[in-house]
C-alpha cells in the first residue's frame, strides 16, 4: 500500500488589495435608527478655515495664479463656501475654478490664460474615486503632469491642513445632539474628507466614541456610504442624513433617506432646531413632509448657482 501524504496548499504570495469599502460593507446594525452626519462646515467650524487658510493659498501657489489671486480666492470662496456647490470634492472644485474664473471679465482683461489641466479634466471624466490615493495610481499608470502637480497641491493642502487647524470645537448643539442619541441611533461620519484627517479630528474633541464608523473619501462618495452601511439595513425613514451642502442633501435623496439641514451662515441655530426639535420628530415618525421640506427649502436658498459677479 501505498503511503499517502496530505496535500500541501501553498498560500498565494500576493494578497487581495485591502478593500477601503469593507468596513461599510460589514457594518451591522444595532439600533433601528440610522443618522449620517457630514464633518467639515456641518459638525465642525472648519470650511472657512479650510478654505481660506489651505485650499486657496495653495492653488494660488501650485498653479500660479498670482497675477489673479483676489479674484481667485472669491471665485474659490464663492464655489466652495457660499453657493450650490459648497462642500464639492477638491478636485471637481478646482476644475471649477478655473472654468469660473476663465469667464470673469477682470481676467479677461489682463489676458491672463488659466491652466487647461486636460490631464486632470479626462481623469474627472472616467468617474474615478476621488481621493490621493486613486489620483496616485493614475499618475502611477499615465505619468501625465496636470496630475503630478494636482496631486502635489492637494498633498500640500493636507500638510496646511494639518499644520494650520487645530482647536476647532464642533458647532454648539452637536456635542449635546450626539450625547441624545447614544443607544438610540447607529451614527456615522460620513464625509468627503481624506480619512486620517477626519478621524483626528473626531478623537481629538472625543466625538468619535459616539460614533460607529468614520467613513472618509477612501470609502467612496458619501452616497455611496450611506448605500453601503445603512440604505439594505434600516427602513428608509429612519434613515437621517445631516449636512451642510446640496451634495449631503443628494446623497440622501439618492438613498430615499431623510434629511436635516445645518445652514450655512446659521449653524448653531441649526443644531439647536436638530436637538430640540428634529431629532424628536425623527424618533417619533413625523419628521418626514412638511416639516423637512420647508428645511430643505430655506436650506437651498442659502446656495445659490447665480455667481455675483458679471460674466464676461
Ligand atoms: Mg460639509
Amino acid at each position: 500500500m501505498i503511503a499517502t501524504r496530505p496535500i500541501e496548499r501553498t498560500r498565494p504570495q500576493m494578497s487581495a488589495p485591502l478593500d477601503p469599502q469593507a468596513e461599510l460593507r460589514n457594518f451591522t446594525k444595532t439600533k433601528d435608527f440610522f443618522i449620517g452626519i457630514d464633518s467639515d462646515g456641518c459638525a465642525f467650524d472648519t470650511m472657512e478655515v479650510k478654505h481660506k487658510e489651505c485650499f486657496i493659498p495653495n492653488i494660488i501657489k501650485f498653479f500660479d495664479l498670482a497675477a489673479i489671486s483676489k479674484y481667485a480666492r472669491e471665485v474659490a470662496e464663492f464655489i466652495n463656501l457660499y453657493s450650490y456647490w459648497r462642500g464639492v470634492n477638491r478636485f471637481p472644485g478646482l476644475v471649477l475654478t478655473f472654468d469660473m474664473l476663465a469667464e470673469r471679465p477682470e481676467v479677461a482683461r489682463r489676458g491672463f490664460r488659466l491652466p487647461p489641466v486636460p490631464g486632470l479634466r479626462a481623469w474627472l471624466a472616467k468617474n474615478p474615486k476621488m481621493s490621493n490615493s486613486a489620483l496616485e495610481a493614475e499618475i502611477q499608470a499615465t505619468d501625465d503632469p496636470d496630475l503630478a502637480i494636482t496631486l502635489e497641491w492637494s498633498l500640500a493642502v493636507n500638510a496646511s491642513v494639518a499644520e494650520i487647524v487645530h482647536d476647532v470645537p464642533p458647532f454648539p448643539y452637536m456635542r449635546e445632539s450626539l450625547v441624545l442619541l447614544d443607544g438610540k441611533a447607529d451614527v456615522m461620519v460620513c464625509s468627503a474628507t481624506p480619512g486620517e484627517a477626519l478621524k483626528r479630528e473626531w478623537i481629538e474633541h472625543g466625538l468619535a466614541r459616539h460614533v460607529a464608523v468614520i467613513a472618509g473619501q477612501e470609502m467612496g462618495n458619501k452616497g455611496e456610504q450611506i448605500s453601503l452601511a445603512a440604505a439594505h439595513q434600516y427602513d428608509k425613514d429612519k434613515i437621517l442624513m445631516v449636512g451642510d451642502a446640496l451634495g449631503d442633501l443628494s446623497a440622501a435623496q439618492s438613498n430615499g433617506a431623510l434629511f436635516f439641514p445645518i445652514n450655512p451662515g446659521h449653524e448653531e441655530e441649526s443644531w439647536a432646531e436638530f436637538h430640540d426639535v428634529a431629532l424628536g420628530r425623527f424618533f417619533a415618525g413625523t419628521y418626514a413632509g412638511d416639516y423637512m421640506n420647508s428645511k430643505i427649502e430655506t436650506f437651498k436658498t442659502l446656495l445659490p448657482k447665480e455667481t455675483p459677479w458679471a460674466k464676461v
